[in-house]
């Protein structure tokens, strides 16, 4: 552990048993914690008796604290940030203190682990040699737009989706890649009720149609 590191620690997506032994490594030695939810990271920290200094740190409050997270890091004090679920930074908060931590030359590192996004591509059977990230597709503002270029794009995409805009997201997706063109739905990745999904994404419509979508999902669609 060396003093003044900003760590992005991921922890489990689903089953507690994938965070790593470096994971708990790190949370053991540094001086803060950054977390979206005090509540549910000091539970996690509580499961390994771990007993750190906890901070929200979430996208409605993240430019307000960099500043003060910026002198501690100078003074040598190493920080870990996490998220609720999966890795910091990816659909979640971490690119804003990272880019500061950076430009103010301190040292930022990066631990492997959970996040949603990789099992989701590569158990699909959809090549994932090649692959973009496309995250939650616009709610309103730019979603058709969006739509319209990733019917273009080539490379396998893999989106996040909540179970209230899934079966909009298919349809749509439907109509600007054509009904035919292969995908991939996993809900509940690493937890019990684990189910993968696949074929064309009008098979996937009707599949959902019949069964409620429920839990967090991932999509991967196949490049045009
Ligand atoms: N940082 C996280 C990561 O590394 O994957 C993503 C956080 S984002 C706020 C939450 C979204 O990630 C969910 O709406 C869902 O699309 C996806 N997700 C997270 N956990 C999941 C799981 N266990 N199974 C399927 N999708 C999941």
């Amino acid at each position: 552990m060396s003093p003044g590191v900003l760590y992005l620690v991921p922890t489990p997506i689903g089953n507690r048993g994938d965070i790593t032994r470096r994971a708990l490594e790190v949370l053991a030695e540094v001086d803060l914690v950054l977390c979206e939810d005090t509540r549910r990271s000091g539970q996690l920290l509580r499961d390994y008796a771990l007993h750190k200094p906890l901070q929200s740190h979430h996208k409605f409050n993240e430019h307000q604290s960099i500043g003060r997270l910026m002198g501690m890091l100078g003074e040598g004090k190493s920080i870990a940030l996490v998220s609720d679920a999966g890795t910091p930074g990816i659909s979640d908060p971490g690119f804003l203190v990272v880019r500061a931590a950076l430009a103010a030359g301190h040292a930022v590192e990066a631990l492997p682990g959970p996040t949603a996004l990789i099992p989701a591509l590569v158990q699909s059977g959809i090549p994932c040699d090649r692959f973009c990230f496309e995250g939650f597709l616009p709610v309103k503002k730019g979603r058709q737009t969006r739509l319209l270029e990733l019917a273009q794009e080539t490379r396998t995409m893999v989106l996040y989706e909540s179970p209230h805009r899934l079966l909009k997201t298919l349809a749509q997706l439907a109509q600007t890649c054509g009904e035919e063109r292969q995908a991939s739905v996993s809900r509940e990745l690493s937890k019990k009720f684990s189910e993968t999904v696949r074929g064309s994404l009008a098979s996937l419509q009707t599949h959902f149609q019949k069964q409620e979508p429920r839990g967090e999902f991932v999509i991967v669609l196949a490049g045009r």
